[in-house]
């Protein structure tokens, strides 16, 4: 029997390991904390740093191929479990969209746009960045950053707000990016095999909520012409990365119609989740068929509209309002504590 290896064992993980178990497959969650959400339902798990080598290398002799559903991985481990076992999507693919600058370089590289950015390595470059950028605009650590941490938004040319923003960095090397007036949030995630088949989901339209995914709507309510961009700039990443899983594109979509990608995650997304009730396939059965080399599934939706709503925090707690609504499916991902804005699980409503 083929066991798939998971390094990260938060709610990406476990919903992987269920669709796994789905097609037969036994997983292995490699992740530090104890009792993760991964845990729960995968058959094997090693609770180790990412940077213990002696169990990196026990994990990855006692799997068949290796996925992750969370990036902050550091590359020598990545390595190290490359040399001993297939690890999909391919850890020069993550190497790239770990930092936000390769990452907006490899995007312009393809021709996709971005919003406008410069290096910031010292309060001298981000005073200079910032006359060339113009504000509002938004200084972002390069690596480790996510859900808005490390972020600081500058809205004035005050260098008491400068100050504040590079020592928000703790001194990391930080990228300033132009702030975009989008009319709305999208992302499209993309699956690609070993063979270079590609199946594309419907684009979906995000809203944010303290820079946490508050809600999904599928489809998107943009025009075609918006569609089709998106969509080729999926296709476009996934072929230039030669991806083997799944890659999260986010984009923003200006007044003008013009799409320009945000940032990239090769895994399965938050903003993906409407996908196991709302495609024929899941974005982590997809992930699964990918790593194990089987051919992709449909990603026909199954309803007209379909909404993801995220449970934050205590938001889970009130389950029984959501679960009024008998058409809506309810996710728990099994943490314990309902911490303000802890993502703690979802509800996905088809109509
Ligand atoms: P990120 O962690 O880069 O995905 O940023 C989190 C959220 O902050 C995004 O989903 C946007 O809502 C907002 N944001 C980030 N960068 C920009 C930008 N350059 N212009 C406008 N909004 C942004």
């Amino acid at each position: 029997m083929i066991t798939i290896g998971i390094l990260g064992g938060g709610q990406l993980g476990r919903m992987t390991a269920l669709a796994a178990a789905n097609l037969g497959y036994k997983t292995h969650i490699y992740c530090p904390e104890q009792d993760c959400p991964a845990s729960h339902v995968s058959s094997d798990f090693t609770s180790a740093a990412y940077t213990d080598t002696a169990a990196l290398d026990a994990f990855a002799r006692s799997v068949d191929v290796i996925t992750f559903e969370f990036e902050n991985i550091p590359h020598t481990s990545l390595e190290q479990l490359q040399a001993i076992k297939p690890v999909y999507p391919q850890p020069t693919i993550l190497q790239k969209t770990q930092d936000r600058l390769i990452e907006k370089n490899f995007v312009q590289s393809c021709d996709i746009g971005t919003a406008s950015y410069q290096v910031v390595d010292s309060l001298d470059d981000l005073k200079t960045a910032v006359a060339a950028i113009g504000v509002p605009c938004i200084l972002k650590t390069r690596t480790l950053g996510y859900d808005g941490k490390g972020q600081y938004k500058i809205a004035d040319n005050a260098p008491a707000t400068r100050t504040a923003a590079w020592e928000a960095m703790h001194g990391q090397p930080a990228i300033l990016e132009g702030f975009v007036a989008f009319s709305c949030e999208i992302s499209v995630v993309a699956a690609r095999t070993q063979q270079g088949e590609i199946a594309l989901y419907a684009a979906t339209e995000n809203s944010h909520k303290n820079h946490v995914l508050d809600e999904s709507l599928v489809p998107a309510r943009i025009s075609d012409a918006v569609r089709v961009k998106a969509e080729a700039i999926a296709g476009t990443l996934a072929e230039a990365l030669n991806l083997v899983g799944v890659l999260a594109i986010e984009m923003f979509v200006t007044e003008s119609g013009d799409v320009l990608v945000n940032e990239l995650a090769p895994r399965p997304h938050n903003s993906g989740h409407w996908t196991i009730d709302g495609a024929m396939t899941s974005q982590f059965e997809q992930l699964v068929r990918c790593v194990v080399g089987l051919p992709l599934g449909a990603t026909t939706l199954r309803a007209p509209q379909i909404r993801m709503k995220n449970l934050l925090g205590e938001e889970a707690l009130d389950v029984a309002a959501y679960l009024q609504n008998p058409a809506a499916k309810l996710h728990l991902y099994g943490k314990k504590e309902a911490k303000a804005g802890r993502k703690m699980g979802h509800v996905t409503i088809l109509s």
